[in-house]
């Protein structure tokens, strides 16, 4: 099922899983890249399409490259887009690839109602609005990572964080406390290139969803 590309495409992804998850769907769509990431330090990839490129970038800075237009189209978390708020993009397409759970976790005696409770995570905003909407006062504090240190040394009460197997946390003796929101990643389309790439950008959502029904 190759996409008919009438206009040039930018395609943001990030490098690990989602690069790996995301490969088979586009490649259904007829778009594979003529580099290895994981091999090539190319950041922008020629793909078999001779008007689509790849850009190869953080994951928490795909909505910003998407948002500003730099890249037409990108693929991120469903925690990456909460925590950026979605500003200027659509989010056409569940891809269902990189799936897990954003919890709140701690030790298994925390007590998670508490008032003014200590969360460290890099979810800060989604942590805010996750609590203020039960009408909880907590404190946030940002890290950029190893979330599952901050209860073993007292940073903080809890943390919240991103869940797969919960094995992180169990070598950590750690618990996971309270389920947030299921994650997975999202398909998200800049809102000029929706309308001024209409057809091509049309072709390739269908493709995808083709292609996620498939998987
Ligand atoms: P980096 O590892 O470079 O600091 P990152 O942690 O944001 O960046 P990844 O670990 O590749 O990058 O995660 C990218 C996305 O994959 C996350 O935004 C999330 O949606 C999803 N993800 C993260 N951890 C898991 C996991 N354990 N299982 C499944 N999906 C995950
Ligand atoms: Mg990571």
């Amino acid at each position: 099922m190759a996409v008919e590309i009438e206009s040039p495409l930018t395609i943001a992804l990030s490098k690990g899983r989602i690069f790996k998850d995301t490969l088979p769907l586009l490649k259904h769509a007829g778009i594979e890249p003529l580099d290895d990431p994981e091999t090539s330090r190319k950041l922008i990839l020629d793909t078999t399409h001779p008007s689509v490129k790849f850009v190869l970038i953080r994951a928490t800075d795909v909505p910003t490259y998407v948002q500003w237009g730099a890249a037409d189209i990108g693929v991120a978390g469903k925690d990456v887009l909460m925590e950026h708020g979605g500003e200027g993009l659509y989010e056409p397409l569940d891809l269902k690839i990189a799936k897990c759970r954003m919890m709140v976790a701690g030790h298994a005696d925390a007590d998670i109602g508490a008032r003014r409770l200590r969360i460290a995570t890099k979810y800060v905003n989604t942590a805010r609005a996750f609590f203020a909407a039960r009408g909880q006062q907590v404190e946030v504090i940002k890290l950029y990572g190893s979330m599952e240190l901050a209860p073993l040394v007292g940073l903080s009460e809890v943390i919240v964080d991103l869940v797969e197997s919960g094995n992180t946390l169990k070598a950590n003796g750690l618990v996971p406390l309270e389920h947030m929101h299921d994650i997975s990643s999202r398909l998200v389309v800049n809102k000029a290139s929706w309308k001024m790439k209409h057809a091509t950008v049309h072709a390739l959502v269908d493709a995808l969803r083709d292609a996620v029904g498939r998987h």
